[in-house]
């Protein structure tokens, strides 16, 4: 095992924090072994995605594993997302591991610190700590023949028989092309890179972006700053919250009778799943909603010209559907603007628009979102003909069988990967769905060797993801990150939960072919 030594362990629980950093520390500083370190599995990334991979492969007897993680913590986008009012838009008893319920979630949608707590103490209940290396920061990975070689940006590599990529579909910040930003001399921040010190109490602040991250943000702050005005490209459709806290009554019942918390999470992801049909075939059902949506705008936002400005020009559904209860309300306040004449440029001291309009700001938040193939092409993955997961993959729609495997790439498996997103339900059940595929291609391969997935498989699943994605709402002609930058969908899963599942429930001898040993990566050979 790599994490033998308490030097590299995980220590859940903020209080620890600082003790296992520099405990960590000194480990690195130790001279390394000659050999690298081998392990049956390697998983690249400690969130929701690896913690649970890695639980799960301990349950099927592979305890030979190793996962690394860049950050100094565990907890992927929870612990890097901390902007002000960042929480999860679907209900915590489905956004958690089926196996690992917690009983005294302290509300219907929890905060990002809940989560982040949630994911540090599943580290500890699976006993996971050592397995963890933290500020391992994978730079590559190259498939040499039999195994996996792994490279961290400092020098230290690891090999393994199967790697994982546990990164994250949303992880890579997009830092948007407007003129003069770099020029702006005020506070930059970004909201999916938010740092403990930004201050903004008091202040003349401009957030860019109406996405599920500034709809969040801009109530949580409205109150604090002095100005805040929001330049807003596109209005987004948004749907009410009702974010209810659980009574101690409830997590009594919970922890006492967990059947109670099951029957509660089948009852929330059954109302979640029979969403999917809007996003398809039930598109009748969206002007109802949309009606409804407007209703509510209508009172939240009683002047007739910001709720022009707030009124969606497209399908709902088509972008992310975001749920609040206080973000139209915000533009009632004196002290918010609306922005939405477009912006021409940035300077050292704030953004003036097309029309001339300027507004002076002490700080700009970019709510810009993420990339979502910036997860994968950050490091260099080769496989067996020398091709990369780069930017040539990215370019060709970031083909895969399932999200998760990909011709030429033996033993290697996403999860969190391509066409596995959802916009009606929580991601944590197609993770599973992936982890339980993965785990069963593992130990496949331990009986009959290292396998990879034959491009037929990949073309057919591609196939059906195009002709499926032309049924949905996703098609219907707006902008989002759902799609590329040639409209192909590459994000998001166009079926229920439930098909996913299915579809990922046994690995089919006949998608994958045998790795002869003689097939090195050409670079490495
Ligand atoms: P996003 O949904 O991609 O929104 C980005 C926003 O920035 C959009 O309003 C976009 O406008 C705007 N924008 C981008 N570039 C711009 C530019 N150059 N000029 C002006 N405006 C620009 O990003 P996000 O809000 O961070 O959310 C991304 C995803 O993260 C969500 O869909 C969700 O899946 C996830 N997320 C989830 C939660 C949660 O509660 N579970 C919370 C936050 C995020 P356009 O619409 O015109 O492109």
């Amino acid at each position: 095992m790599v994490a033998t030594s308490d030097e590299y362990a995980v220590s859940p629980g903020a209080a620890h924090a600082s003790r296992w950093r520099k405990a960590y520390s000194r480990g690195v500083s130790q001279p390394q072994p000659s050999e690298p370190r081998h392990h049956r599995v390697l998983i690249v990334g400690a969130g929701f995605s690896g913690i649970a991979m890695a639980a799960r492969l301990r349950e099927a007897g592979i305890d030979d594993l190793v996962i690394l993680e860049k950050a100094d913590d565990v907890g992927g986008t929870w612990r890097d997302n901390r902007y002000p009012g960042c929480a999860c838009d679907v209900p915590s008893r489905l956004y958690s591991l089926s196996f690992a319920q917690k009983p005294n979630w302290s509300r219907d949608f929890a905060s990002a610190p809940e989560i982040w707590g949630y994911l540090r103490e599943c580290v500890t209940r699976f006993g996971l700590t050592d397995d963890i290396v933290t500020g391992a920061d994978v730079v590559s990975a190259q498939w040499r023949g039999d195994r996996w070689r792994v490279k961290v940006r400092d020098g230290r590599t690891w090999t393994a028989g199967a790697l994982v990529l546990g990164v994250g579909g949303l992880h890579v910040p997009v830092w948007p092309s407007i003129p003069g930003l770099r020029e702006y001399q005020g506070r930059l921040l970004h909201t999916a890179d938010w740092p403990a010190d930004a201050h903004l109490t008091g202040k003349r602040v401009g957030v860019i972006g109406t996405g599920a991250s500034a709809v969040q943000l801009v109530p949580a702050i409205a109150g604090e700053v002095s100005e805040l005005t929001v330049f807003q490209r596109t209005a987004s459709w948004i749907v009410p919250r009702h974010d209810q806290p659980w009574s101690p009554a409830r997590q009594g019942l919970f922890a006492r009778w967990p059947i109670t918390q099951r029957l509660a999470r089948w009852h929330t992801y059954l109302r979640l799943e029979v969403r999917v049909l809007g996003f398809g075939r039930l598109e009748r059902l969206r002007p109802y909603i949309e009606r409804q949506a407007l209703a509510r705008l209508a009172r939240d936002v009683p002047d007739p010209v910001v709720r022009a400005k707030l009124t969606p020009d497209y399908a709902l559904g088509c972008k992310r559907v975001l749920l609040s209860d206080d973000y139209w309300p915000t533009f009632t306040r004196p002290n918010v603007t609306l922005e939405t004449d477009p912006i021409a440029r940035v300077d050292a001291t704030g953004i003036t628009t097309v029309a001339g309009t300027k507004h002076d700001l002490d700080a700009l938040v970019l709510a810009t979102g993420f990339d979502p193939g910036g997860s994968f092409d950050r490091m260099s993955v080769t496989g067996v003909t020398g091709h990369t997961l780069g930017t040539e993959w990215v370019a060709a729609g970031r083909p895969t069988h399932l999200g998760i495997t990909v011709p030429g790439f033996p033993e290697l498996y996403l999860l969190l990967g391509p066409n596995t997103a959802l916009g009606h339900s929580s991601v944590v059940l197609q993770i599973e769905s992936a982890i339980r595929y993965a785990v069963q291609a593992i130990l496949r391969a331990d009986k009959d060797g290292p396998a990879m997935v034959r491009p037929r498989a990949q073309r057919r699943f591609a196939s059906w993801v195009r002709r499926r994605t032309r049924r949905t709402v996703w098609a219907s002609g707006c902008r989002s990150w759902y799609l590329d930058e040639q409209g192909r969908n590459v994000t998001i899963w166009p079926a229920s939960t439930a098909r996913y599942r299915w579809a990922t429930r046994r690995v089919k001898p006949s998608d994958f072919e045998p790795v002869r040993l003689s097939e090195a990566n050409p670079q490495t050979s």
